[in-house]
């Protein structure tokens, strides 16, 4: 089964990602931590990719279509996987039903937290600060201004992505103000309705 977190940043996307993956046993494939990989890792992709991330813009489609094509291909995507951060255009979009269609696959739901603006910017000034206080660093892209940046970015480039998806029937809302154990109970509630599909978890 291939599913898509969806969301603003900041929305909890990687949390329930994470619990998912636990539970279902399939990988969570998150675009924005690979890309930290790489700048770890110092890798061409790494060194493209970190100017841009630190300005809160978007790493360009090709680079991100390229590292998501190689990553379906792993073994461990062969029972599906979870998508948290991708994809984040239109093209982005387009693109990976290129690459799912050539597979006889297709995204089979795309989950949308929503959580109000204000709410997020709160959000990452308490990270950011929590961050500090245990002397870790702080991700520049977390800097207020630089999310508020990342915010125009998501409401310009990435939340037309959902029309495309709607146009397919295949979006679902859940409430991402709730504490992190209902917005699990509200995902979990969306994947038995959507359960009798074919190709479905395990
Ligand atoms: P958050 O979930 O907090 O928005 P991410 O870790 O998903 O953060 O992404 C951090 C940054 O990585 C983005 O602001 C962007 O620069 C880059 N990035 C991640 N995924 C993509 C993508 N699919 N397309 C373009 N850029 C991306």
């Amino acid at each position: 089964m291939i599913l898509i977190l969806f969301g603003p940043p900041a929305a909890g996307k990687g949390t329930q990602a994470a619990r998912l993956k636990e539970r279902h046993k399939v990988a969570h494939l998150s675009t924005g931590d690979m890309l930290r990989a790489a700048i770890a890792q110092g890798t061409e992709v790494g060194k493209r990719a970190k100017a841009i991330m630190d300005k809160g813009d978007l790493v360009p489609d090709e680079v991100v279509v390229g590292i998501i094509g190689d990553r379906i291909k792993e073994p461990d995507c062969a029972q599906g996987f979870i998508l948290d951060g991708f994809p984040r255009t239109v093209n982005q979009a387009k693109a990976l039903d290129t690459m799912l269609t050539g597979r006889k696959l297709g995204v089979d739901i795309v989950i949308v937290i929503e959580v109000d603006e204000a709410a997020l910017i709160k959000r990452v000034e308490n990270r950011a600060n929590e961050a500090k206080a245990k002397g870790q660093p702080v991700r520049a892209d977390d800097d207020p201004e630089t999310f508020k940046k990342r915010l125009g970015v998501y409401k310009a480039e990435t939340a037309p992505v959902l029309p495309y998806y709607e146009a397919q029937g295949k979006v679902r809302k859940v409430d991402g103000m709730k504490s992190i154990d209902e917005v699990s109970a509200q995902i979990d509630g969306v994947l038995k309705a959507v359960k009798p599909r074919k190709s479905w978890f395990g």
